[in-house]
């Protein structure tokens, strides 16, 4: 069963957590009416050791990106992120100054983000570092971007360039000689931004559609939003934004840009649908259409296929 497959299961077995037009498994947050014209959104992420980060990742980038994909999930709402809660499963061996530069880049992104650190829970580890951050944030009620909102004939667009986290990884894992491309695209990796801003601007466009983060590579993302919305979608790959330095260091290194951009995950832009035409900020760009033909995605200009990463 896949990972994907298991979460169908799960939901299916408890689906009081979707019924009455509240959103409980299946989006980046659950929607939750707090009954003042407001709803809550609530999303959690772990991140463990060997999985999602190697020790040797440096611990302020690491309590960056442990917040960061976790404000994410809150941008990808179109909502205001406001309260987090901080697990640590801790192995033996990790020392107070690991832990104390941890706790600074956790503390500089919430600073960045004015949300407040409201408890959470410590304890051992046999072996893996284990963390799990769960957020709240808010959105005026009826106003947050789902994966169910992608209408036929949609554009569909998204917020920066793709690519650079999955290069920079690339870059890590084969140890490359870091010059100021490399440096820019291991710090995408390890520092991402969470586009909180941008998904607050783009809620509040007339013809907005549905709207997530880009967590797993939008092979395997925009996928969700066709299956939520049950639509298909056309996406031309020679489109895709592509920064400089994520394409000099591809070509230098004859990686191959489309199956890193589409596939590589983890750049935490977002991904959404809108109506065909309407103004967007300059930060987007369009990069395809929504089809009727449900749940098929079709690539313009090339042969292949694509896939996300997917945990199993
Ligand atoms: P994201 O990448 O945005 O964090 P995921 O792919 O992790 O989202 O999860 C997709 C949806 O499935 C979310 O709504 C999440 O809350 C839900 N989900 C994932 N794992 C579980 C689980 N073990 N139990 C209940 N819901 C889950
Ligand atoms: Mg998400």
């Amino acid at each position: 069963m896949g990972e994907f497959d298991l979460i169908e299961k799960i939901k299916s077995i408890f689906p009081s957590a979707n019924q009455d037009g509240q959103i409980g498994i299946g989006d980046d947050c659950a929607v939750l009416d707090c009954g003042n014209g407001r709803e809550w959104l609530v999303s959690t992420d772990m991140l463990i050791e060997d999985v999602h980060f190697l020790r040797s990742q440096s611990p302020y980038s690491l309590g960056w990106k442990s917040a960061a994909v976790n404000i994410s999930d809150i941008a990808a709402m179109g909502g205001t992120p406001r309260w987090v809660f901080l697990s640590m499963a801790l192995p033996a061996d990790i020392s107070q100054a690991w832990i104390d530069e941890f706790l600074k880049g956790f503390r500089d992104i919430l600073a960045q983000y004015h949300v407040l650190l409201m408890g959470g829970d410590t304890c051992s580890s046999q072996k893996a570092l284990c963390i799990n951050v769960a957020i709240v944030g808010e959105t005026e009620k009826g106003k947050s971007l789902k994966r169910s909102a992608a209408r036929v004939g949609d554009w569909v667009a998204v917020t920066g360039p793709l690519g650079d986290s999955a290069a920079g990884l690339k870059c890590i894992l084969s140890d490359l000689p870091a010059d100021e491309n490399i440096k820019a695209l291991i710090q995408k990796h390890t520092q991402p931004c969470s586009r909180i801003h941008e998904g607050l601007q783009l809620a509040q466009l007339e013809g907005i559609g549905a709207m997530m983060d880009i967590s797993d590579g939008i092979a395997s993302d925009l996928r969700h939003i066709l299956k939520a919305s049950d639509v298909g979608a056309r996406v031309n790959v020679t489109k895709i934004p592509r920064s400089a330095a994520f394409s000099a260091v591809c070509q230098r290194e004859s990686w191959d840009e489309l199956d890193l951009a589409l596939g590589g995950g983890e750049d935490y832009e977002l991904l959404f649908t809108c109506r065909p035409g309407i103004p967007l900020p300059p930060y987007c760009t369009v990069i395809g259409e929504i089809t009727s033909h449900s749940e098929q995605l079709e690539w313009i200009g090339s042969e292949r296929d694509f896939s996300g990463y997917r945990h199993f």
